[in-house]
């Protein structure tokens, strides 16, 4: 296996690595390993160039290390994409070289799922490197959906509690967009304390569940964003708010389980400019890496991953406060709280 390291300004280990015999082209990304070693996902994605591929490892490790730092787990931020696609390209002896790869680094970047990746994947990883985690064992950890519909569930409770004022999500309006593992058991949740639901998804089967099952108005996936609600919840794919759908949201809040729920940057000041309140992507929707960070760590437990899950509700609650007490948009505070974190543990250290 070839390996070359990649000195990147900014990051603490980046290592290309080829392997031809097994089909191997990828990338480990470790941003920072201050709180712990680098853990998050493996991607496998068919990247045009290996331009695209670094740029894309760089800002998900990046992405990570804030994400652990604010979901309470020691771990740094970490990341790995394999140019490859998925559908055809993946083999025994690809996942295999991967593990290889994942090992060399020694404990510095433990991986996990992402796209492309399944759990058979990963316990194929695990026979060769004991540095990958989020698999079921013993009925520890495993599909993350439940989790992460359950930290989401949190959260919309704290913004709903934060911008209306409201104990519970009793008469609520919410629209969903996505109604899928996380959506649906999302939508359940808020169905059960009272909520009204606006759905909308591409699956016809998925929408017509959510209607039948929690009495939910089925609408366009395109009309989701500007429905007449109190709370727009992001639960599909990424970049929901844009420059186009930013203007047409009626809900005072957006809080979703999506990755990326911003397609630019500058939305998170576009939503505070408009008076709507952001939950930040991936600390709202941090259950998953929170469950494998308990698996590595060997403290899971059903009742620690919810006193876990329940606290993303508070780290919001905080984050909310402190954007209103600074006058700054939420995303921009929780990133400079995730860096305060690290920064503590640096000088502690
Ligand atoms: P999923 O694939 O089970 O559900 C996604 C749903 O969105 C599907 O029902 C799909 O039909 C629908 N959808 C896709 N494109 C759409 C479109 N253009 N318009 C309307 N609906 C569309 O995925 P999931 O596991 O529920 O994850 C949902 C989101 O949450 C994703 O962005 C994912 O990255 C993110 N997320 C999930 C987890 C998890 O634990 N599953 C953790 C963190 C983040």
């Amino acid at each position: 296996m070839e390996r070359r390291e990649l000195p990147v300004e900014g990051w603490r280990k980046i290592v290309h690595f080829r392997d031809d015999d097994a089909g191997l082209n990828a990338i480990i990304a470790v941003h920072d390993a201050t709180l712990g070693p680098g853990c998050g996902g493996c991607r496998i994605f068919p990247y045009d160039s290996f331009e695209a591929g670094l740029e894309d490892v760089k800002n998900l490790s990046l992405g990570m290390t804030h994400k652990n730092a604010l979901g309470g787990i020691p771990f740094g931020g970490g990341k790995a994409v394999i140019f490859a696609d998925p559908r055809t390209d993946k083999t025994p002896d690809l996942l295999r070289a991967f593990a290889r790869a994942v090992d060399s680094m020694e404990g510095l970047y433990y991986t996990a799922e992402d796209s492309g990746v399944t759990e058979e994947d990963l316990a194929l990883i695990r026979s060769v490197t004991p540095y990958a985690a989020g698999m079921v064992k013993d009925g520890i950890g495993g599909n993350p959906s439940p989790f992460t519909a359950r930290g989401v569930w949190r959260g919309v409770q704290a913004a709903a509690r934060y911008k209306m004022k409201a104990d519970s999500l009793d008469g609520a309006r919410v629209a969903i967009l996505g109604v899928g593992a996380v959506g649906m058991d999302l939508a359940r949740l808020i169905h059960e304390e009272g909520g009204e639901l606006i759905v909308a998804d591409v699956n016809e089967a998925a929408v017509r569940q959510a209607c039948e099952r929690f009495g939910a108005e089925a609408v366009a996936p395109a009309d989701a964003v500007a429905a007449d609600v109190d709370i727009f919840s992001p639960c599909a794919l990424g970049g929901s708010i844009n420059a186009e759908t930013v203007g047409r949201l009626k809900a005072g809040v957006v809080a979703g389980a999506a990755n990326n729920q911003l397609k630019t940057p500058d939305m998170d000041e576009a939503l505070r400019a408009r008076d709507v309140l952001y939950a930040p992507d991936y600390v709202i929707n941090a259950a998953g890496v929170i469950s494998v960070g308990l698996e590595i760590l060997g403290q899971w437990t059903a009742e620690e991953m919810t006193r876990r899950i329940d606290k993303i509700g508070d780290t919001l609650s905080d984050i909310f406060a402190r954007a209103d007490a600074e006058d700054r948009p939420t995303g921009a505070v929780a990133d400079a709280m995730a860096r305060e974190v690290i920064e503590r543990a640096r000088r502690a250290a």
